[in-house]
């Protein structure tokens, strides 16, 4: 059977382009007629940049010599909106940047467009990436492509609704807790938040600056080590950037996993996590036993501090960076304020939605004279031992195997009185923000028609260890092949 092309992986659609069956014209149409088809049910775009993409794939096609080396070359992909593109809209899914047009690309636009991508438009997402549902845009939410009602997880929910529903090739997300991982697993695709520091974050807008990372949302585990490939490297404009040895991640995938120590901490797989959950992970456990790894049970004690630790650090962050949001600089400004004083304060409550305002003042409070020492100053001592409990564990085990999500998708309205019940979604994903480390989440089975996904974190820079084992289970599996109807 041949698969329509907006459904190829980067890796098909490369091997058809290397062999001119297709030209990178027919895959952007492709790209933007499955928009025009399914983008009224799913709605995961701000902007599609249709005429744009067009006219850079006419032009890849009229010089077929330009960068033939490169996977990339000619194949749509989509941005999530918080990663600024030169000229073309940068929102973050906020009222408060919903007309901010940058003057430059970040740093991973640009080795993209190096690389000879096709940007097809800019995804929706929680805004400034805070929610774990996509409702919280100030635009529209975004539906799962598994089931319309369902929200699609999140930050990155508008990324991975469309690389689900063939809308793009592939698409960046970034992930300050999970926002990569979460929604990957909930639409049944694959999402890596690489090692901080891995990836330059120049040009993505800083939510909690000592967590956030970029990183590929893509069909399979290939896509995602090709995508990566492209988009690592030292930095000088992000100094938290780290020079790399290796950009061959695509070419080391073996797909061997024999004699591999797998460490499955049990405190991932206690209360709050769903049966059929914790049933898929078990059973997936058991497959990369016939691969020929090893499995055993560990212990993390400190994960149960995790989350505290997080929703003290990224909210006191955050409250530093967005007070750059002050109605002079850029952005939205309200216009008829009677002081400098009462304009900064009408620009800031009309532009922020109430989950934004609620962490800045969540992060005010925490780094207020007399609570510092006692929130964040605490927070950070526990973030340190979060990080050696990690290290140490390190030593006896290659990689570390949890599900990604406590649960497969929610309504769409289910959570979203409840920001606690919210908060909890992220409780797998938070602590590789924690520590720094690398973690992918995969597709590893289905409950009641919705996907679920596994996490596999390994220790730091050791993103060909957990991309090969990734890749094994993959090879020995057929959940990433399945795709919505729609
Ligand atoms: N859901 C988490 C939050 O709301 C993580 C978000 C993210 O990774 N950007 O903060």
């Amino acid at each position: 059977m041949t698969l329509p092309l907006y459904e190829l992986t980067i890796h098909d659609a490369k091997d058809l382009l290397d062999n001119q069956m297709v030209s990178s014209e027919d895959l952007t149409r492709a790209a933007l007629d499955r928009i025009k088809q399914v983008e009224p049910s799913i709605k995961s775009f701000v902007t599609v940049t249709g005429d744009l993409a067009l006219e850079e794939a006419k032009s890849f096609d009229q010089n077929p010599g330009v960068l033939p080396s490169s996977n990339l070359r000619g194949i749509p992909f989509q941005l999530k909106d918080n990663i600024c593109t030169q000229d073309i809209l940068t929102t973050c899914s906020s009222n408060m940047l919903s007309e901010f047009i940058p003057p430059y690309d970040a740093t991973v636009v640009e080795k993209l467009k190096h690389s000879g991508g096709i940007i097809v438009g800019k995804g929706n997402m929680d805004e400034f990436a805070m929610g774990s549902s996509t409702e919280n845009s100030a635009f529209h939410p975004t539906h799962n492509p598994w089931d319309l009602e369902r929200v699609p997880g999140g930050s990155s929910g508008g990324p991975a609704a469309a690389v689900a529903s063939g809308e793009c090739f592939y698409s960046l997300g970034s992930d300050t807790g999970g926002s990569i991982r979460q929604p990957a697993s909930l639409c049944g695709v694959v999402g890596l938040k690489p090692t901080y520091g891995l990836v330059s974050r120049y040009g993505l807008v800083a939510f909690a600056s000592s967590l956030d990372q970029i990183g590929p949302i893509t069909k399979d585990v290939r896509d995602c080590s090709i995508v990566l490939d492209a988009i690592v490297g030292h930095d000088p404009m992000d100094s938290t950037s780290i020079a790399t040895v290796s950009n061959c991640y695509s070419k080391s995938l073996k797909g061997d996993v024999n004699g591999l120590k797998i460490g499955v901490p049990k405190e991932y797989f206690e209360a709050g996590v769903d049966k059929s959950v914790l049933d898929c992970i078990k059973e997936s456990l058991l497959a990369f036993e016939k691969l020929g790894a090893t499995v055993s049970e560990i212990s993390l004690p400190l994960t149960k501090y995790a989350l505290a630790v997080y929703y003290i650090l990224a909210p006191s962050e955050a409250s530093a960076n967005l007070s750059r949001y002050d109605g002079v600089k850029y952005g939205y400004s309200y216009k008829d304020a009677g002081s400098i004083w009462d304009a900064m304060e009408k620009t800031r409550q009309n532009g922020f939605g109430p989950e934004v305002s609620r962490r800045i003042m969540l992060g005010t409070y925490a780094l207020s004279a007399g609570y510092y020492d006692a929130y964040y100053v605490k927070a950070q001592k526990v973030r340190t031992m979060i990080r050696d409990e990690f290290s140490s564990v390190f030593n006896d085990y290659d990689v570390l195997i949890t599900p990604t999500s406590p649960s497969t998708a929610f309504l769409i309205g289910e959570k979203t009185e409840d920001p606690l019940q919210m908060y909890l979604n992220d409780i797998c994903t938070i602590p590789a923000n924690i520590a720094g480390i690398p973690a992918i989440s995969i597709p590893a089975g289905f409950s009641n028609g919705l996907p679920i996904g596994m996490q596999i974190m390994g220790n730091y820079f050791s993103e060909n260890t957990i991309l090969n084992a990734a890749y094994a289970f993959e090879q020995a599996t057929e959940w990433h092949k399945m795709r919505p109807s729609l």
